[in-house]
């Protein structure tokens, strides 16, 4: 089962000219939930592979302005071309008072929309995995959101099998799928005998806006990705604190204390590129990625190399070509499709709009 997270906007409070505005879409098989919807998060869809799809579902983390003006200008589309599909939004309390606003901007829609308020907790069971939300600390209404598959059937063993004399063949998938089988020579085996022992699921974990917080620990232990927002660097400690968002540092002593097994890093404070973020996370939790708009994290099984970051690997073909083109510069990691590869660290992309080190962020940053 194919699982990934396409981030689709990467900056907090205001956009920059590489980094749109909170939206990250995750898929898993044919699944399609997109969390927080920035302004900008439909043209950010229509720009990448994902193409702007009949999303079913829409979490939000939080009602400040950053995290959800998007949402009324995509709903107002899916009407204009003549949706039927309906839609539910899920957020915390606050959900149901946003849209009596929120109405009166998109107007009449061909399509139901389902508004859910979730405390922590709860969430959406979808047969075999769940989204539920938890409590994180950003001064305002605010859930996270989790991710996580049901445990897996244990490994099976085929040699074994074979040694209790099972043919190869539907007796296989019997076992596999937990049934006790009659053997043609006489006796029965039971899947216990040629099961391991049950698989943990893949667990996602989206923080949203937060500093770090005991909620989030506690809900991204093992987990295979944790995104977490970084708003600033150490330097501006101070700022975080008041503002109740996290450093790059306070997120990597999170993701360390959590023992996941990959931090991605986002809504980044328009002062910062991503390397200088990503080198100080590193100090602290080596397995940190700070992904730009359009990377991907391919969440794998942890049999098959577990979570790996794909630069650009949503990108369109033109949007491919253009980034070739005002780059010139090809992409220097394998895993790179954008041609943004920065020679100074092939882990991340390169911010090519000019140098901003030391400019105060022009934004609101409580937002
Ligand atoms: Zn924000
Ligand atoms: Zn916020």
């Amino acid at each position: 089962m194919d699982l990934d997270i396409v981030f689709l906007g990467t900056s907090g409070s205001v956009p920059t000219a590489r980094r749109g505005l909170a939206g990250t879409l995750v898929r898993r098989g044919g699944d399609r939930i997109l969390f927080d919807c920035g302004e900008g998060t439909q043209r950010q869809l229509l720009r990448s592979t994902v193409g702007l799809v009949e999303l079913p579902d829409v979490f939000l983390t939080h009602y400040h302005a950053d995290h959800y003006l998007g949402l009324p200008g995509m709903l107002k589309t899916f009407a204009l071309r003549g949706r039927e599909v309906p839609l539910t939004v899920y957020g915390p309390p606050g959900l149901v008072d946003l849209f009596t606003v929120l109405r009166r901007i998109f107007g009449k829609l061909t399509y139901e929309v389902d508004l859910r308020e979730l405390r922590p907790g709860e969430g959406s069971d979808r047969g075999d995995y769940r989204v539920f939300a938890f409590a994180v600390e950003h001064g305002v209404a605010s859930n996270g959101y989790c991710l996580a598959e049901n445990p897996r059937p244990g490994r099976f063993d085929v040699q074994t099998a074979r040694s209790l004399g099972v043919p190869e063949g539907p007796l296989f998938g019997c076992l596999q799928a937990g049934e006790a089988v009659d053997l043609p020579a006489g006796g029965t085996v039971v899947p216990e005998q040629v099961l391991g022992p049950p698989r943990a699921g893949r667990k996602i974990v989206l923080a949203g806006d937060t500093r770090p917080a005991a909620e989030v620990l506690d809900v991204a232990r093992e987990a295979d990705v944790l995104v977490h927002e970084a708003t600033f660097a150490s330097e501006e400690q101070e700022r975080a604190d008041e503002t109740l968002h996290a450093t790059a540092t306070g997120a990597a002593e999170l993701a360390r204390a959590a023992g996941v097994k990959m931090l991605a890093l986002t809504h980044l404070s328009n002062r910062y590129f991503g390397p200088e973020i990503a080198r100080e996370a590193r100090t602290v939790f080596a397995e940190t990625v700070v992904p730009r708009d359009f990377d991907i994290i391919d969440v794998r099984f942890p049999e098959r190399g577990g979570p790996r970051l794909v630069k650009g690997g949503a990108l369109g073909r033109r949007e491919e070509a253009e980034a070739h083109g005002s780059d010139g510069a090809a992409g220097s990691g394998e895993e790179s499709r954008g041609g943004r590869g920065d020679p100074d660290d092939p882990e991340l992309g390169r911010d090519r709009v000019g140098a901003r080190a030391g400019r105060r962020p022009a934004s609101d940053p409580t937002r």
